[in-house]
């Protein structure tokens, strides 16, 4: 059985460091807003090239935080619109609305599936206040059109950065590229906590203030509400785990090019799209893409996930039902996304982990490589 992502065998690499960790916490008498939050943010902050880093209680509450903290500061009312890819997860949608703003689904580009920028500008209405990008399954979704239409319109731009800790643009990463940034350390994601936590970079030195003091009620001084907060705070034990996996993101990003380098160079099946790259770039030193999640494209998509299961080989779907066809959110269901709605059909997540062996890596090629 070859496993989408092994968990316990990710962890197991670290066993040692985060007993140790979670024994100092433990030990501590201290669990919430203390020193090992602080060490945290100071290190990712150091990492993503952002002056402020804010240990949240996971991605959505990441996303939720910066809109609502725009909102107290005035740069958003209700009913604003925020341009977000409509091919995405529905938590970077939930944070939108969760907010009363009104989310402007954009279709993905075709090469890409990240959010085709050059149909934003067709979206802008006079309520339009920010762009939220989705780094999709861990590629950057950025360009130098996007900032000039940013600033030409006084839009923020938002980066859900879930899915991409450690991606760059031109040497600049993810979550130090827009004015804000969400991020995700769901134990699948590429830095994962052993539980729920997430955080927020901006460089923006009042948004950072607001937001952390709207993670804890509201409240900058202890008992004294400046806001109508919410709790959602960095557990002391996640921020220590965190900090041991922090220092291996890099290099478990680069196996993840490796396997992808492969699949790309070894998966040929009629009928299978593969993931576009950048030629123009050694494969491996591709900064744009951490491979959060390896996603193939097909027209026989169920019939492939048959086979690869039949075959012992664990595979999911990234998105099944994109957010405008959830019955969640039949307010946005009678827009036509075509291209975002054959995704939806056609996408196919193969395993890839820093744990997973060369040998399984080519058992997957083959195993595709047989399909007919
Ligand atoms: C995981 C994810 C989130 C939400 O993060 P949680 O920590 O699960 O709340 C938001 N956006 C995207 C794109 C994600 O993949």
């Amino acid at each position: 059985m070859i496993s989408f992502l092994d968990l316990r065998k990710i962890n197991a690499l670290y066993a040692e460091e985060l007993k140790e960790a979670a024994a100092k916490v433990i030990d501590s008498g201290w669990y919430l807003l203390g020193e090992q939050v602080k060490r945290f943010e100071a290190n990712l902050a150091s990492y993503i090239g952002a002056d402020h880093a804010i240990g949240v209680g996971n991605g959505l509450d990441a996303l939720r935080l910066i809109l609502r903290g725009y909102i107290e500061l005035g740069i958003m009312q209700e009913g604003d619109e925020v341009i977000v890819p409509a091919n995405t997860y529905i938590a970077t949608i939930l944070a939108i609305t969760d907010n009363g703003l009104k989310p402007v689904l954009v279709e993905p580009d075709s090469t890409t599936y990240n959010l085709d920028i050059s149909l934003v500008e067709r979206h802008l209405t006079s309520r339009t206040r920010a762009i939220m990008v989705v780094h999709l399954y861990g590629r950057v979704c950025w360009s130098e059109e996007l900032t000039r239409l940013a600033e030409k319109h006084g839009l923020k731009i938002i980066e859900d950065n879930a899915q991409a800790i450690g991606a760059a643009w031109h040497g600049r990463k993810t979550g130090a590229l827009g004015d804000a940034a969400g991020f995700s350390f769901y134990p699948g994601k590429n830095l994962g906590a052993l539980g729920d936590s997430g955080a927020v970079t901006t460089n923006d030195q009042e948004l950072a203030e607001v937001v952390r003091a709207l993670g804890n009620y509201g409240s900058r001084v202890k008992y004294y509400n400046d806001f109508k907060g919410l709790n959602s705070r960095l557990d002391e034990i996640q921020a220590a785990f965190l900090d041991v996996k922090l220092k291996y993101i890099d290099a478990e990003n680069q196996r993840r090019r490796e396997i992808a380098r492969y699949y790309n160079e070894h998966i040929s099946s009629p009928g299978v799209v593969l993931p576009a790259t950048d030629a123009e770039t050694p494969f491996v030193d591709y900064q744009e893409h951490v491979w959060h999640l390896y996603v193939i494209r097909s027209s026989r998509r169920d019939a492939l996930v048959r086979h690869l299961q039949d075959n012992g080989i664990q595979v999911l779907i990234h998105y099944p039902v994109p957010p405008h066809q959830q019955r969640a959110y039949q307010e946005l269901g009678a827009q036509s996304l075509a291209l975002t709605e054959a995704l939806s059909r056609e996408v196919l997540s193969l395993p890839v982990s820093p744990v997973m062996e060369d040998h399984e890596v080519r058992e997957v090629c083959a195993c595709i490589n047989s399909f007919r």
